[in-house]
């Protein structure tokens, strides 16, 4: 039985550690040294990624029926990206130290110390805050000459993709957000689909910035996976749609998550680009402090207005009213979720301690639906053929109706039970001598560590209970 009072308090190094432990994440490219701002996923955090993509997808998909996923292309014609406005001003503010060639995002550096400078700023507003806080700031040596000043720098990735001759005015861009896939898409999918406005569209899929400082483990890499939705409103209904979708949005994170609301909370922006009309975020508490994790944008008509000026082709939509046709460009709102983050916060928060036997014992407090394993499943012994034989039978069976079953018989029955909670297994089924005679297995609990005996033809039912 469990004796101490469980504690959930997680820190980077630790997930980090725990993560590469167990198959969860691995550093990008590490036998090679690494790639800073890249992270491989293994076996177990890819599942527990999958699910959580799924459970994402299900809140939209699953429970709205105007909308619809697509797969647009990573690559995109550059002329996307000058219309999206990435080209010109997709940047972040860089200082560099001479000496050491480090580089560092002043914004970044300045919100360490509670001031607040954001990438909407003019670089000038920047570097005067810059100069008037250097000496607070958390640099590498405090001689102010040995520092570059702030410059914008473009976090677009570039490729050489069909510029065989190297001579192309604009590269093709791995793409920064997967959005620019959804609005290129949005007459396609009017024109081809029994959909009409308002109707959502959304896709998850890799997307790839150039960060100054990739840092906090898979909170900020060059590489991630986005997971964004878009919703094609009436004007005149979009601030109530926009209302709408934060609750729900919100309520995600609660219920179907299981994120406390004391560690999630709406944080509205400060400073909006010129387009918006309105912008929050959802932010996590991290041991590192609040931090966003969903992008919730109110971004009125501008990515369709950009699309029609830049591509010379109509997006109006034509609603035909009593009063006759209204045309309008719709408004859009955006939800946008880092899938990476969402796997960080979800492990963050499920890290427990307890004590068992006076032993500390760490487990992945995970809800049955995101737990990439949901049953482990073993031999008492593992060199008698009769229970490894058995054992086998009940795995395969239990396989038929869950996806996720692990079979493990390496070390002791104590060693693989820390194994199956360190990766928030919530059952392991053990078969021994007594299996053999009853036909029963012992059921053990990943929170409390209770045992049961189940009866091998009830332990689905039991299982998915
Ligand atoms: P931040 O201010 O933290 O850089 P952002 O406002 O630039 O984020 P958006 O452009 O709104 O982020 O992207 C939507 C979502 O994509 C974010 O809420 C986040 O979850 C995820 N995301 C953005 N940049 C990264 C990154 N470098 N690494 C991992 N996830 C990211």
């Amino acid at each position: 039985m469990s004796e101490k009072i469980p504690q959930h308090e997680s820190t980077i190094e630790i997930i980090a550690n725990l993560a590469k432990r167990r198959g969860f994440i691995y550093p990008g490219s590490e036998l090679y040294g690494g790639l800073a701002g890249t992270y491989d996923y293994g076996p177990l955090g890819f599942l527990l990624k999958k699910n959580i993509e799924e459970a994402w997808r299900a809140s939209f998909a699953r429970k709205h029926d105007n909308v619809w996923e697509i797969d647009p292309a990573i690559m995109m014609h550059p002329d996307v990206w000058i219309a999206s406005g990435h080209v010109g001003s997709f940047s972040d503010p860089l200082i560099e130290h001479k000496p050491s060639n480090q580089r560092f995002r002043v914004d970044h550096l300045l919100e360490e110390i509670d001031v607040m400078a954001d990438e909407k700023m003019a670089v000038d507003e920047i570097q005067k805050l810059f100069d008037e806080h250097f000496e607070k700031l958390s640099l590498p040596s405090n001689k102010r000459d040995e520092y570059t000043d702030v410059r914008q720098f473009n976090m677009l990735v570039e490729s050489n993709m069909g510029d065989l001759a190297g001579t192309a005015e604009h590269p093709v861009y791995l793409r920064p957000e997967t959005a620019q896939g959804e609005y290129v898409n949005y007459k396609n999918v009017l024109d081809s689909m029994p959909v009409k406005v308002p109707f959502g569209i959304f896709h998850v899929g890799k997307a790839f910035r150039n960060e100054i400082k990739p840092r906090q483990f898979v909170f900020r890499t060059r590489e991630f996976t986005q997971m964004e939705f878009q919703y094609f409103t009436k004007p005149d209904n979009a601030e109530h749609v926009y209302e709408d979708w934060k609750k729900k949005r919100f309520a995600y994170y609660t219920d179907v998550l299981g994120i406390p609301k004391e560690k999630l909370r709406m944080k509205q922006h400060e400073n909006l680009v010129f387009y918006a009309k309105d912008a929050w975020d959802i932010e996590y508490k991290f041991d590192f402090g609040w931090k966003e994790i969903e992008g919730l944008h109110w971004r009125g008509d501008y990515d369709l207005s950009q699309h029609q000026k830049h591509s010379g082709v109509k997006l109006e939509y034509i609603e035909q009213t009593k009063e006759g046709n209204e045309r309008y460009l719709p408004h859009v709102i955006e939800c946008s979720s880092g899938l990476d983050r969402n796997v960080f916060m979800v492990l963050h928060h499920a890290y427990t301690v307890d004590q068992v036997n006076d032993e500390d014992r760490v487990y992945l407090n995970l809800p049955y639906h995101l737990a990439p394993i949901k049953v482990c499943v073993s031999p008492l012994l593992k060199n008698k053929p009769e229970l490894a034989e058995k054992a086998r039978e009940v795995y395969t069976a239990l396989r038929k109706d869950i996806s996720q079953v692990m079979w493990d018989d390496n070390g002791n029955i104590g060693k693989r039970y820390r194994r199956a909670d360190e990766i928030g297994t919530p059952h392991c089924v053990v078969i021994d001598f007594d299996t053999l005679e009853d036909d029963t297995v012992t059921v053990r609990d990943r929170n409390t560590t209770e045992q049961k005996r189940v009866k091998i033809d009830e332990l689905l039912t039991f299982i998915k209970k």
